[in-house]
């Protein structure tokens, strides 16, 4: 019998995605450029379903049925077109190339659009979810041509992870939209984790609590609207025990953050569409700051810093942190939604972005309860502003104010550096002000490179001559 499905690329992503759809009933062609993975993949999983292993990618093309429907799942970037160039010549009109890696947007834009003039049907899939997720039920992000996903979605849509009967897999849009949505995914995921290793190091650095303490703190806002998968295995990961030490294992981890580039992708996008993404881009730039480990060692010796001895936090205390927490990542998921909002339009994508809150809320990483929030705000409307203009999160914004000021004041206070706890405080600020500081800003580019300046009292561009008479000039044809 033909095969339902194919992957081409075998490591723990691929392989896994391989069983997950065995253990459905798919019949699931395999190949894998080194043999050595297809071969360990059959020997030890080949019970779970039907598989049928292909030396060549000949082998695994002719094991498929038609329209061919095949997943690559090889390292990202140049390994997919290389993989591409040798399927083409090997495909037949409408057969379906589904790359589920971490491909940059605007190379999947390519891809769709080159198969395209060639008779094929490309689908980007973000997938997330790591090595469990891809196994056991992944959050599965396909953008290209509908008609394409509609002819894979019986089998995505029974992979993907399913909460309240929900599957977290469905159609984002077209060409590049489907890497895009996951890269701002991973993007958010930067910033959520950037402000849960914040609230952790004011309990250390600030309170001096060890990581069995913090532990119990944040095992206790599982009860909270911060309930989420981050925060249960941030638990986890300050409990664990280093047989070698006898102490915490997070205290033999050395502190310089690794990033494969995701991150990096959704700020530059932020720039190129001119969206204030400041709490994911710090959190980039707070890992790229890590990195320069010794830079720091040597800092620290010429401007030393002193931890405050003896500050016991009482409930309140930690309570404060909690909700500083809280309304720091309301405002990250409300600059990545505005982010999604922006390149929707841009691009021409039209996604729903009620329907990419749902699909996250199971699978991925950054599944949490606070998901059915933000799927309830996009239910009226796709295309509301901002997040925190809706009811239910301006109200948990406007209740964390004073905690939320209280904490970044005690960090600032004691020298604990809180980039994304504050920066998205002073977006907060910006954002509530109708009226803000760039007036001055107007006036300096005026001055210097005669830019122009609008009135509040008056319709026109206006130029003033700072240095000459002093006079101002309208600048562009009133029209009639
Ligand atoms: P890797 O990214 O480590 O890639 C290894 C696989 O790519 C192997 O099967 C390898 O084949 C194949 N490969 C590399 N270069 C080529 C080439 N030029 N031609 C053909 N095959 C090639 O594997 P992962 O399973 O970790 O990830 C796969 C994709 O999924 C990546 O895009 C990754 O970013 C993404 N992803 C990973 C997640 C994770 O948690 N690991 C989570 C979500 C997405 P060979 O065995 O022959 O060397």
């Amino acid at each position: 019998d033909l095969c339902d499905i194919g992957v081409i690329g075998l490591a723990v992503m691929g392989a896994n995605l391989a069983r997950n759809a065995a253990r459905k009933g798919f019949g699931v062609a395999l190949y894998n450029r080194h043999g050595g993975r297809t071969d360990a993949l059959v020997s030890e999983f080949g019970h779970e379903g039907r598989f049928v292993p292909s030396k060549d990618l000949a082998g695994f093309v002719a094991s498929l049925a038609k329209p061919r429907a095949m997943i690559i799942m090889v390292k990202a970037g140049k390994p997919v077109d290389d993989v591409i160039a040798d399927l083409v010549p090997l495909l037949d009109e409408g057969d379906i190339v589904i790359d589920g890696g971490n491909s940059l947007f605007s190379d999947s834009d390519r891809r769709y659009r080159e198969l395209k003039e060639k008779g094929l049907r490309f689908i980007g899939m973000g997938v997330s979810g790591g090595e469990e997720g891809a196994l056991l039920g992944p959050s599965m992000m396909p953008g290209g041509e509908r008609e394409a996903y509609e002819r894979i979605a019986p089998m995505v849509t029974k992979m993907a992870a399913q909460v309240d009967g929900e599957p977290c897999a469905t159609y984002i849009g077209l060409g590049g939209s489907g890497h895009y949505v996951k890269m701002v995914h991973n993007g958010i995921e930067y910033a959520d984790m950037q402000l849960i290793t914040e609230a952790y190091d004011l309990f250390k650095t600030v309170y001096g609590l060890d990581a069995a303490a913090i532990a119990d703190i944040f095992e206790g806002w599982k009860s909270s609207d911060l309930d989420s998968y981050l925060i249960d295995i941030t638990t986890e990961v300050l409990k664990k025990r280093d047989p070698k030490t006898g102490g915490a294992l997070v205290d033999s981890i050395v502190d310089e953050a690794e990033q494969k580039g995701t991150g990096r992708w959704t700020a530059a996008n932020a720039l190129d569409l001119g969206v204030p993404l400041t709490g994911i881009t710090e959190a980039v730039f707070a890992r790229a700051l890590s990195g320069r480990r010794a830079l720091r060692g040597e800092a620290e010796k010429l401007l030393p810093f002193r931890a405050p001895a003896g500050l016991k936090p009482s409930q309140a205390d930690i309570d404060a942190v909690r909700d500083a927490l809280y309304a720091s990542k309301i405002i990250a998921y409300a600059q990545g939604f505005e982010q999604m909002t922006a390149a929707s339009k841009d691009y021409g994508w039209e996604l729903k972005l009620g329907e990419v809150a749902t699909i996250w809320r199971g699978g991925c990483i950054i599944r949490a309860r606070f998901l059915d929030r933000i799927r309830d705000a996009y239910k009226a409307s796709d295309s509301i502003p901002n997040l925190v203009l809706e009811d239910y999160f301006r109200d948990a914004v406007l209740a964390a104010e004073p905690a939320w000021r209280k904490v970044v004041m005690l960090a600032v206070q004691h020298g604990v550096a809180i980039p994304a706890f504050s920066s998205s405080l002073s977006y907060y600020d910006g954002l509530r002000r109708s009226r803000g500081p760039a007036n001055l800003l107007q006036g300096l580019r005026d001055y210097f490179g005669a830019h122009t300046y609008r009135r509040f009292d008056a319709e026109g561009s206006f130029h003033t001559r700072w240095s000459q008479d002093g006079s101002e000039i309208r600048t562009d044809t009133p029209s009639e």
